[in-house]
């Protein structure tokens, strides 16, 4: 398969690599939003978190976490954002699933904003209710 995050676990496209088991794998972002922004994950070829076994997806949330810890300890980041775009609609560009890490320090400029659109009350409840019809 033609993945670039394929490649970059097999070691045949260089990465700034940061940590790696049998299963889960995290480099540094090389457009980054920050300094140390990094990406974790799944050996395994998964397009989205909905394709991925919840074992998976334990297993990178837990690698999320060591991540953050390091990012403090190492760059002095604060806090920081994680973000999964899943599907090119929601800016997804790499088709393996990857999970964002961004440190935040302050006044860093970072901006992950968006325009909040206005619904009524009444429409959010309903979109609550048809929501909840599928949970
Ligand atoms: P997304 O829009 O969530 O699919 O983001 C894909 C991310 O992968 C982007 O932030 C890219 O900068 C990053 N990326 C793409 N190619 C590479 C690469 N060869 N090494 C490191 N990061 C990459
Ligand atoms: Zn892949």
């Amino acid at each position: 398969m033609d993945c670039i995050f394929c490649k970059i676990i097999k070691g045949d496209i260089p990465c700034a690599k940061i940590y790696e088991d049998d299963k889960i794998f995290s480099f540094l972002d090389i457009a980054p939003a920050n300094k140390g922004h990094a990406l974790v994950i799944p050996k395994e070829h998964y397009e989205t978190l909905l394709d991925a076994p919840d074992v998976v997806v334990n297993d990178l949330m837990l690698l999320v976490k060591k991540v953050k810890r390091a990012l403090s300890s190492s760059l002095g980041a604060e806090g920081f954002n994680i973000l999964i775009n899943n599907k090119k609609v929601a800016g997804q560009l790499v088709p393996h699933l990857h999970i964002h890490i961004i440190p935040r320090f302050s006044n860093d400029g970072v901006s992950l904003n968006w325009k909040p659109k206005r619904y009524s009350e009444k429409e959010i409840d309903e979109f609550a209710e048809k929501i909840k019809k599928f949970i």
